[in-house]
């Protein structure tokens, strides 16, 4: 099994590891990666693995069968292989603080006006937010906003930890997917917003809400009775 660099430390830009598996030439799986896999509503990450002076483009990652499985652009890393890696870390950074800025604003919601987060997708220039409310005001959304805006110029922590299962479930709220989550995980990996929210989320995420900067409003759109859709971005 891979290890996850990233589920400790979102903010490791290179690593060294090693080829584990090669499948059809490009699909490559390593002992560790800096790598997030696509899952979980937040986009794989792009990077290089370097071999010696040879550079292969990573262009894609995922998870197969329990394996990360990172594609390069073209064939050539062998099994074996000692290999650097090199996070494009620009386009991670920007996931990193719309990933948390989407849990504050989840919360913010969820507090005031008894919204539930139906689903959430993060894309390189915008985060698009679906959830339950009845009544749809856009100028309601924007003190939300506002809200939201004003705790990313305060002081605001971010911890992940591990918590044992039974005790994570106790938490009001911490699982906002149920369905992410297979049954079987002895623990849970916790992500806390000091005094904002606490959600199981194996996602990266900045260590201060201070780090986000400022979100804005980029559109708003009906999607049946109840479910509301809305698409912010990093100003
Ligand atoms: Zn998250």
């Amino acid at each position: 099994m891979t290890k996850s660099l990233f589920l400790e430390d979102s903010y490791q830009k290179e690593a060294a590891a090693k080829v584990v598996s090669v499948k059809d030439g490009k699909f490559v799986v390593l002992d560790q990666t800096i790598f997030y896999a696509k899952g979980g509503g937040q986009p794989h990450d792009t990077g290089k693995i370097i071999r010696g002076s040879e550079v292969f483009t990573v262009v894609f990652v995922g998870k197969f069968e329990g394996e990360i499985s990172h594609e390069v652009d073209c064939a050539g890393l062998q099994p074996g292989d000692v290999v650097h890696c090199v996070l494009d870390w620009e386009r991670r950074y920007r996931m990193m603080r719309s990933h948390t800025a989407a849990h504050v604003l989840a919360a913010l919601l969820n507090k005031g006006t008894g919204a539930l987060i139906t689903g959430n997708q993060l894309e390189v220039d915008h985060v698009r937010f679906d959830f339950n409310l009845e009544t749809f005001d856009k100028a309601l959304l924007e003190t939300y906003l506002a809200k939201a805006n004003a705790l990313f110029s305060t002081d605001v922590p971010v911890k992940w930890y591990e918590l044992p299962r039974e005790e994570a479930l106790k938490i009001p709220g911490v699982v906002k997917m149920a369905a992410a989550f297979p049954p079987d995980l002895p623990s849970l990996r916790i992500v806390e917003i000091v005094s904002v929210d606490m959600q199981a989320d194996g996602g990266t995420h900045v260590r201060n809400l201070k780090e986000i900067g400022k979100v804005e409003l980029h559109k708003t759109e009906n999607k049946g009775k109840n479910n509301r859709r809305i698409y912010f971005r990093l100003v």
